[in-house]
């Protein structure tokens, strides 16, 4: 037997419908907040990736899906949407529109990391992103949408919003300098991974998970206090807008985030309820990142949310319910079959749901099958009842049966549905 891939799921039926559920309610959400949805190719010219992302970051040095196509063209499977959406919005020129310039857009992504829970090779995002204006009430506007969604998923009391800046071109390079030398000074107190990380990408040093590195990091120089003055208040202006909203947040001065674009603002949403992976979402602005790109000089700002993280936090209690037929049409015999399978489609065009069974079976098993299924209703037409040109409608829960004209089955059925 060929199995799946390591590392990625197929999303079966059982689980499909709490994804229809988190899809369709943010997708009301988005679309309330003036967002638009954008479907973009999975992969890319690789060179939009080590340009968007960021040669020094993880993704770009060891995580990739790279391959050459049958032309010689370097290609890679998208491990993160921004850089495909921003290629898009460039290329047909979004950016003449009035700012800011609201999309979305979902699907698969892929990345070449060590599999465990949570985590996978193909995973799906929801992206959303906010081109072309540079106030920070884009900032704290983005952050209340996110939390939004999550109260409309009812998962909102178990998340935590975190929120950080990082300073821009002006502040940051020098603050970076501090940090490095600081790290340097006390690389045999770090595990490898962050001495490796000290003179390649050292705000990601703060990030690091290992408990062992954590009570260091924890004392190390922090970003907020080498602000520049229009990032200080740039900062201070999302907080006062969060505040005034009444969103609860911590300001995390160790949120660097993993993508190498990011300026000032960076967030996360996270839960303490999926062991390691404990991130559901993160953000933040990329001004200048439009600009790199081969685009117009204009701000940025989004996030993505990791759905498999999502559903895994609706878990069973909140599992969402397929729908499920309101009955089960049980003809005995090929004549019967003959005249229900047209009564069936005419209640499946007026959007009632309805199962047919096909005239193979005993009446009894067919009676089983609509209880395994949890149908309230069956509906038995044999010879007799073809004479009579009625159907015999039987309630699977008290056993009460009545005669209903075949042709006004399809009413009779839509008047069936929500009953139990
Ligand atoms: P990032 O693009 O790395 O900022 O990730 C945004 C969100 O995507 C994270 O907060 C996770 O919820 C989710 N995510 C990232 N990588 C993976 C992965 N390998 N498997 C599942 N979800 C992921």
């Amino acid at each position: 037997m060929i199995k799946a891939v390591r590392g990625v799921h197929d999303i079966l039926p059982a689980e499909a419908a709490a994804w229809q559920h988190v899809e369709a309610t943010a997708r009301q959400v988005l679309e309330t907040h003036g967002y638009r949805e954008i479907r973009l190719p999975i992969f890319e010219r690789t060179e939009l990736f080590a340009r968007g992302i960021g040669e020094v970051t993880d993704i770009v040095q060891k995580e990739m899906y790279t391959f050459e196509d049958r032309a010689g063209d370097s290609l890679t499977l998208r491990p993160e949407a921004t850089a495909s959406l921003l290629r898009a919005y460039i290329e047909h020129g979004l950016h003449v529109q009035p700012k800011p310039v609201r999309l979305y857009t979902m699907g698969p992504m892929f990345r070449y990391e060590r599999p465990q829970a949570g985590r996978y090779r193909q995973f799906h995002q929801l992206d959303v992103e906010a081109l072309g204006e540079e106030h920070p009430a884009v900032d704290a506007e983005l952050m209340m949408m996110l939390v939004e969604l999550f109260r409309a998923l009812r998962l909102a009391d178990r998340l935590q919003l975190e929120v950080n800046s990082i300073g821009d071109a002006a502040c940051r390079p020098a603050y970076r300098e501090r940090l490095a030398a600081w790290l340097r000074a006390r690389a045999g107190e770090l595990c490898e991974e962050c001495r490796g990380r000290i003179d390649r990408n050292p705000l990601r040093v703060l990030d690091c998970k290992n408990p062992a590195c954590r009570p260091l990091l924890d004392t190390a120089p922090a970003i907020r206090d080498a602000l520049c003055a229009p990032c200080a208040e740039h900062f201070a202006r999302v907080q006062r807008y969060l505040d005034a909203s009444g969103l609860s947040y911590v300001v995390n001065p160790r949120l660097v985030r993993g993508l190498d674009y990011y300026v000032r603002t960076t967030f996360e949403l996270t839960t303490t309820d999926l062991g390691a992976q404990n991130a559901v979402a993160g953000g933040g602005r990329y001004d200048g990142l439009i600009e790199h790109l081969g685009g117009p000089p204009e701000a940025g700002n989004g996030f993505a949310i990791g759905l498999e993280r999502v559903v895994l936090l609706l878990g069973r209690q909140q599992a969402v319910e397929a729908a499920r037929p309101v009955a089960l049409l049980i003809p005995l015999g090929e004549a019967a079959l003959t005249r229900l399978l047209p009564l069936a489609e005419a209640a499946r065009s007026r959007g009632v749901a309805v199962d047919l069974g096909y005239g193979a079976r005993r009446l009894r098993a067919e009676l089983e099958r609509a209880n395994k299924l949890g149908i309230g209703h069956a509906v038995i037409v044999g010879d007799e009842e073809l004479t009579r040109g009625e159907a015999t409608v039987r309630s699977m829960t008290t056993g009460q049966q009545r005669g209903v004209p075949l042709d006004k089955l399809p009413d009779e059925l839509a008047a069936l549905r929500g009953q139990p």
